[in-house]
């Protein structure tokens, strides 16, 4: 069964066909300059055009959601009530749902008649329990808007913390993981006996570690102060925090983990300050979360710095157990968000087969 799997992003849609179950990539590629100017792909429609026309043989699309709300805490198949539901999200991920939404409704024009699967960025966490995920905010925020703690990056959190335990050979259920992906975006997730307990984003992806653009966690009185005495209005206040901010705004250099290191070495002021902010982030949440846990078996990195940043790595995990008796074992896994939701999307296409 030939799968395809579809990152549908604002700008962008990345694609991947996998034979499954072998799990073998048959094709994959990316689209890019979607709607931009002077770009000839004005929509994504025609961005998925293209794509179609490079795969054969379809048998189901997967689709990535970022957000899914307290609506979805598994993968579904896309029927209108489904559709409906993840309409109902968009005004909770401005930035993101409404290209995972466009990427679907092209699909369903294209591909008449060929299941679509969507898998949701925050269905791993919706395992939270309450008193993590509200905030100390009046109550009715969180019953009349929504606002509380969703968290992200759930798929592939899970889909290493999965991997780890198979590494591990011991049952997912049986463990206590701690899960950093380290990329441009990067968040951390504490998983006990096989459910995520808490993560550092939060409503939205811009909560918890300093990231590559991104402020991370931040007293909300001083984005006041500064909209006020610089006069800075909502809109442009969101993009600083989201886009000129985390390595890139401490540094002045790049959000680019590798040129910041490059410059740190050659003993930048700024460089090494953005890398030592990135990294006691972390080693606090890993601490935290440690706690929380009662220990820890197995403490995994992934994505692009996690991956690859040994020296970063190694710097997070300096003294960070010494106080404990039984040492996690500390792992490095490639993470596969397209794999997952491959395998997701296959499982549920066996099950309505059956
Ligand atoms: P995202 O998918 O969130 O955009 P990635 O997981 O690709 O981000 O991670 C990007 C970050 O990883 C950058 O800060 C980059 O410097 C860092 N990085 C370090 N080494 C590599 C590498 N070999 N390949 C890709 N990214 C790397």
């Amino acid at each position: 069964m030939n799968i395809l799997v579809i990152n549908s992003g604002s700008s962008s849609i990345k694609y991947k066909l996998f034979k499954m179950p072998e799990e073998r990539v048959i094709s994959q590629g990316i689209i890019e300059h979607i709607g931009e100017k002077g770009s000839k792909i004005k929509n994504h429609y025609l961005g998925l055009k293209l794509i179609l026309e490079k795969v054969n043989k379809v048998s189901c699309v997967g689709h990535r959601v970022v957000h899914g709300g307290e609506r979805f805490r598994q993968p579904v198949i896309i029927n209108s009530k489904v559709l409906r539901d993840i309409k109902s999200c968009l005004g909770l991920a401005p930035l993101h749902n409404p290209a995972n939404l466009a990427g679907i409704l092209a699909c369903q024009k294209l591909l008449p008649g060929i299941p679509g699967v969507a898998v949701f960025d925050t269905a791993f966490h919706q395992t939270l329990k309450d008193y993590v995920y509200i905030y100390g905010l009046p109550y009715k925020y969180y019953k009349a808007l929504g606002v509380r703690r969703y968290g992200f990056h759930g798929t592939s959190h899970e889909y290493v913390a999965r991997r780890a335990a198979e590494i591990l050979r011991k049952p997912f259920r049986k463990l206590r993981i701690i899960t950093c992906h380290l990329g441009n975006g990067a968040s951390i997730t504490a998983i006990k006996f096989g459910k995520s307990v808490d993560t550092s984003m939060g409503f939205t992806p811009l909560e918890g570690l300093v990231m590559g653009t991104r402020c991370g966690d931040i007293d909300p009185a001083a984005i006041f102060y500064i909209m006020r005495r610089k006069k800075i209005g909502l809109k442009r206040m969101e993009d600083i925090l989201n886009r000129h901010s985390g390595l890139l705004g401490i540094s002045g250099i790049s959000n680019d983990m590798r040129l910041i290191e490059r410059e740190a070495r050659r003993e930048n002021k700024r460089a090494r300050l953005a890398q030592k902010i990135f990294i006691y982030r972390i080693r606090k949440y890993i601490g935290a979360y440690t706690a929380i846990l009662g220990g820890v078996d197995a403490l995994v990195f992934t994505a692009g710095i996690g991956e690859n940043q040994a020296n970063v790595r190694r710097v997070i995990v300096r003294g960070l157990f010494s106080h404990l008796k039984k040492k996690p074992k500390v792992l490095v896994i490639h993470t596969d968000e397209e794999l997952m939701i491959a395998q997701e999307a296959y499982l549920l296409m066996k099950r309505r087969l059956k």
